[in-house]
């Protein structure tokens, strides 16, 4: 629009300022030609005034001198019929208004009337009395007279006179006829020039409006037109037609130049906008295209009802894959799997079904049902998330290695769960964290009561990353005592955590939390390297606790991992333990299932010298037998049964079987939960070998353990 402004008031001012200089110029002209003609004609009529006068006064003189001299004789003899003749002669000429005779007194001896009416009367006009006076030829004149006088003698004597007057009058008409015809031709030529200016003058405005339309056309227009089109392009529209006419000047050479910038830059938008809605790795959609594009559906649905179900899929402990086989093998099983999702969503054969991936192992589908379909979408989804399932199931091969996975889906529906995008995207996210904490690879859909928990764990789970970091995370120590003489032998570690807003957090919640989200997989090393110091360094500043041993709790998550063995020899290592001094507490639910593998794990940790006992005897579905198959150092007897000993025959009967049992294949048996001297009495007197409970000692921080120790 300034642009636009800008150049065409900039020129239209030019030409304005062109044609009016042209005008005062003009005008300047004429003014000057006027005062010159002014004063060619004051100074002709000055001099043709002047030449006049000359003349007349010339002639006034040669007919006086003349008509005197013809006087001389009829004045002499007073024939006054001769001088009537004579002077009537004169009288005749058109200028003069009069002739007088007169004698020596000054009185008129003739006035040229046939009567002679003034006959003998005294001269009485203004002139009469220099006339008389005048010795030779005399004139005068009034303005509107000239008088002209002259003698008339014989020899020496003086007769009288003859007076000529000449009527300027006449003179002047004749003048001013002249210089009324100098003016008209004067005014003629003035007109003509004129013209000739005001031609020249149209013809000049002519050219600049020609030229402005020219520029208008060829300069301000395509300009326009650019900017126009330039606007348009800023504003995302690349279609702009550019003006194509071929023109060979700077200005064609212009516009190509932006057409092919137009085509490179609407080029460059596609790229990018196909590199920003695509996963470079599926080449599926990527989070931002189905935001869009579940963003456009609602709209749509606003006018035109509909329903959409969205399935949130995330694989099954894909880190695993990751780190046992290196991110290309996990980017190559993640790409198998895409075939595999594709390929079922497309058997599916909804119209506008929709894959994306999400990042990482994250897998969305929508699924869209016209209002008047006759399908019931719930089903169709659900049958949708089995047969991903079960597509799932099916081991992948990576790297010559064979992968079993398994895949979490929640199920969400729209409009029944949710209004918006962000809503449906987030229900979606929360039936999946409900189907992995189901117990995975598996669906669930969402459900609103169920939210509201997985909506605290989330919480939770947030507010436990990077908790340790922040110092929330502690460790607090409880004594094992040795039941024949009470002394201390060890003392386990167990986590606390001190939230700023929460307060104190049960380990049975918070624990729960690290193992479902995998966070353990952090927090556990650390507290086994921090167990390990502290062991370490109770060791070397009290004699006492020389051969203290420490039991840190492990998680069955982190046993899954490969590493396991490898950190707890870092662990060790690090701390300068001695391997025997440290306990692995492992739970019955850890070590059965992949039977072969824990129990290749628990040699190569027993190896290193480590001991490792089962916790909680006595809840899980082992049985006694099992003690046998598993290669353990000692079982800790869950507190349910500590607690009963003195109440309930059986549980007093349980325990004891464990005690024998486990003494006769060489295994160590702690009793947890001892708060009542009556149960350490019981429990000592059938042989359990150590102890741990309220009534032995309680948790407490590593600084309140320093003054026991002391
Ligand atoms: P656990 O390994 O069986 O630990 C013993 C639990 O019994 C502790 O609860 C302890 O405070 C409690 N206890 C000890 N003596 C008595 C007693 O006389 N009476 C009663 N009623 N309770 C007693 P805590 O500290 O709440 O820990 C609960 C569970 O959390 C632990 O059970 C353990 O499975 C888990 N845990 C704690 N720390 C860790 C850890 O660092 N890593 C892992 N993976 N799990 C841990
Ligand atoms: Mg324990
Ligand atoms: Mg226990």
């Amino acid at each position: 629009m300034k642009l636009r402004a800008g150049l065409q008031a900039m020129f239209l001012a030019l030409v304005g300022a062109a044609v009016l200089a042209g005008l005062v110029a003009v005008a300047l002209v004429l003014q000057q030609r006027e005062q010159a003609q002014k004063q060619i004609l004051a100074l002709s009529q000055r001099s043709m005034h002047a030449l006049a006068s000359q003349r007349l006064l010339l002639r006034g003189e040669a007919v006086s001198e003349q008509v005197a001299d013809a006087l001389v004789n009829p004045l002499y003899y007073f024939d006054l019929d001769a001088i009537g003749t004579i002077i009537g002669n004169v009288l005749r000429q058109p200028d003069v208004s009069y002739v007088i005779v007169y004698d020596t007194d000054g009185s008129i001896v003739h006035d040229g009337s046939r009567d002679i009416e003034r006959y003998d009367q005294r001269m009485d006009d203004p002139f009469a009395s220099e006339v008389v006076a005048a010795t030779g030829q005399h004139m005068q004149s009034n303005g509107q007279l000239l008088d002209v006088s002259a003698p008339i003698r014989v020899g020496d004597q003086r007769l009288g006179g003859v007076r000529v007057g000449y009527s300027l009058a006449t003179a002047r008409q004749d003048e001013d006829a002249m210089v009324a015809m100098m003016q008209a031709r004067l005014d003629e030529i003035a007109r003509r020039h004129l013209i000739g200016v005001g031609v020249l003058l149209v013809v000049l405005l002519a050219l600049g409006v020609i030229v402005a339309a020219l520029l208008q056309r060829r300069l301000v227009r395509p300009v326009r037109q650019l900017a126009g089109a330039a606007q348009r392009i800023e504003a995302g529209h690349y279609d702009v037609v550019m003006p194509a006419d071929g023109r060979q000047d700077e200005i064609g050479e212009l516009v190509r130049a932006f057409d092919r910038m137009r085509a490179s830059i609407a080029r460059h938008d596609r790229d990018i906008r196909r590199m920003a809605y695509t996963d470079t790795l599926t080449g599926l959609a990527n989070r931002l295209a189905f935001r869009e594009s579940l963003d456009r559906r609602l709209l749509r649905m606003q006018d035109d009802p509909g329903r959409l179900a969205l399935l949130f899929a995330d694989v099954d402990d894909f880190k695993r894959v990751n780190d046992t086989l290196g991110h290309d093998a996990g980017d190559a099983a993640l790409v198998q799997f895409t075939t595999r999702i594709d390929a079922a969503v497309r058997e599916f054969d909804v119209a506008d079904a929709l894959l994306a991936r999400f990042g990482g192992d994250e897998f969305v589908v929508l699924l869209e049902l016209p209002a008047g379909s006759g399908t019931e979408l719930g089903p169709l989804a659900e049958r949708l998330a089995t047969r991903l399932v079960e597509e799932m199931a099916r081991p992948i091969e990576v790297e010559g290695r064979q992968v079993f996975l398994g895949i979490s889906i929640g199920i969400t529906l729209f409009p029944d769960d949710a209004s918006s995008a962000g809503m449906l995207l987030k229900n979606g996210d929360i039936a999946m964290y409900q189907a992995k904490l189901a117990g995975k690879n598996g669906y669930r859909f969402y459900s609103l009561a169920a939210d509201q928990a997985v909506e605290r764990r989330m919480h939770m789970e947030q507010a436990l990353r990077g908790a340790w970091d922040r110092g929330e995370l502690s460790l607090a120590y409880q004594p094992v005592m040795r039941m024949q003489d009470r002394a201390q032998v060890g003392v386990e570690a167990l986590l606390r955590w001190r939230h700023p807003e929460f307060g104190n957090v049960a380990p049975s919640v918070f624990i729960d939390v690290a193992e479902q989200s995998g966070l353990i997989d952090v927090i556990g090393p650390q507290v086994l390297h921090a167990a390990c110091l502290q062991a370490r360094a109770w060791q070397q500043r009290f004699p006492a606790a020389a051969d203290l041993f420490v039991a840190v709790n492990v998680s069955p998550r982190q046993l899954r991992g490969a590493a396991f063995a490898g950190e707890v020899e870092a662990a060790l290592r690090a701390s300068g333990l001695a391997a025997r001094h440290l306990h692995l507490e492992l739970t019955e639910t850890a070590v059965i299932g992949d039977e072969a593998r824990i129990g290749q794990l628990l040699a190569a940790l027993r190896a290193l010298g480590v001991e490792i006992w089962l916790d909680d005897f006595g809840t899980g579905f082992s049985g006694l037998s099992h003690l046998r198959r598993v290669p353990v150092d000692g079982v800790k007897i869950d507190r349910s049964f500590v607690a009963d000993v003195l109440r309930d025959p059986d549980d007093l009967a349980l325990t004891t079987a464990i005690i024998s049992m486990a003494h006769s294949i060489g295994i160590t048996v702690v009793a947890e939960g001892v708060e009542k001297e009556g149960q350490f009495e019981v429990l000592r007197d059938r042989g359990c070998d150590l102890g741990q409970g309220f009534w032995l000692g309680r948790p407490m921080d590593a600084g309140a353990f320093d003054a026991l120790l002391q």
